[in-house]
Parts: C-alpha cells; sequence; structure tokens
C-alpha cells in the first residue's frame, strides 16, 4: 500500500530534490493493478533519481520495507516493501543500517537482513544471495493461469 507523503506529492527529502513536485513520484494506488503495471509507470521515471545526492535519506524518510510502500524511492522501484528494481549504480550502503540479530553470522541472519530490506552486516555479508524478485512470482502466477490452448 501506498502510503500518503508528509510533504508534496513527489517530495521525499527536500524541495532541492530532483523529483520535486513530480507527480510521478506520488503514484496513487488506483492507478495500476499488478506490479508490473507499477512498473511500467516508475521505470520512465527512475533516471531522475540517478542525478540525486538524497537516496540514503529518501529511503530513510519513506522507510519502504516497514511501510510496504509502492513506487520510487531512494533510487529504486519498490512493490509492498519489496526491491524489484535497483539502478545500476545504487549502493548498498543507501539501505539503512543492518540489524545485529542473533543469526548473525549464518545464511539466515543475511536471509533476515534482505527481508528487512537493510544492509547486510559483515558477518552476513559471505553468505549473502540475491532474494527472489517479486514480478518474477507474478510472471509465474499468470502464466501458472493462463488457460490452455484448445485446438
Ligand atoms: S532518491 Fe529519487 S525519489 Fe528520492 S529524493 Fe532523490 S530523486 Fe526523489
Ligand atoms: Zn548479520
Amino acid at each position: 500500500m501506498t502510503r500518503p507523503r508528509k510533504n508534496l506529492p513527489g517530495t521525499h527529502v527536500t524541495s532541492h530534490a530532483p523529483c520535486y513536485g513530480d507527480p510521478g513520484f506520488a503514484i496513487a494506488d488506483d492507478q495500476w493493478d499488478t506490479g508490473k503495471d507499477l512498473f511500467d509507470l516508475c521505470a520512465p521515471l527512475l533516471y531522475v533519481c540517478g542525478g540525486c545526492p538524497y537516496r540514503a535519506p529518501c529511503i530513510r524518510q519513506v522507510v519502504p520495507a516497514k511501510n510496504e510502500f509502492d513506487g520510487i524511492c531512494g533510487g529504486r522501484i519498490w512493490l509492498n516493501g519489496a526491491i524489484v528494481y535497483t539502478l545500476p549504480d545504487a549502493d548498498p550502503g543507501e539501505l539503512p543500517a543492518p540489524v545485529i540479530r542473533k543469526a548473525c553470522g549464518t545464511a539466515a541472519g543475511s536471509r533476515a537482513h534482505r527481508r528487512a530490506v537493510e544492509q547486510q552486516c559483515p558477518k552476513c555479508l559471505p553468505f549473502y544471495r540475491p532474494g527472489p524478485n517479486p514480478l518474477d512470482a507474478e510472471d509465474e502466477t499468470s502464466q501458472q493461469l493462463e488457460l490452455p490452448d484448445v485446438a
């Protein structure tokens, strides 16, 4: 679910942000149905984040993982609080600092960081494996729902 922004539409951090006032950065829930629809709305605008020096503060302010955010934030496209696309030059260090858990230093610890969409701690980093992209899961579901051709 998209949470309302505190400031003007499209303003995540400051009026100096390149997305300031751009309604494309405040996508309403009724503008899209599937994750693919959302991606198609966001992808043409994502380049704007490419020159933005506020990517880390943007993510800290929106807290997309916790708020199950949909849309563009911090150089990434988010669906239900998960990242579905990241700008190639985005740095994992822009994500929130890792919470240290008992499982740190194991694959489970690494997965916990990944689920929280935070940085990997140094002990978990060797265990890091990218997670599934929710858009891929959506593709599989739609393929499963396709009716077989009837000759
Ligand atoms: S990172 Fe992107 S969404 Fe966030 S303030 Fe910068 S341009 Fe706007
Ligand atoms: Zn860890």
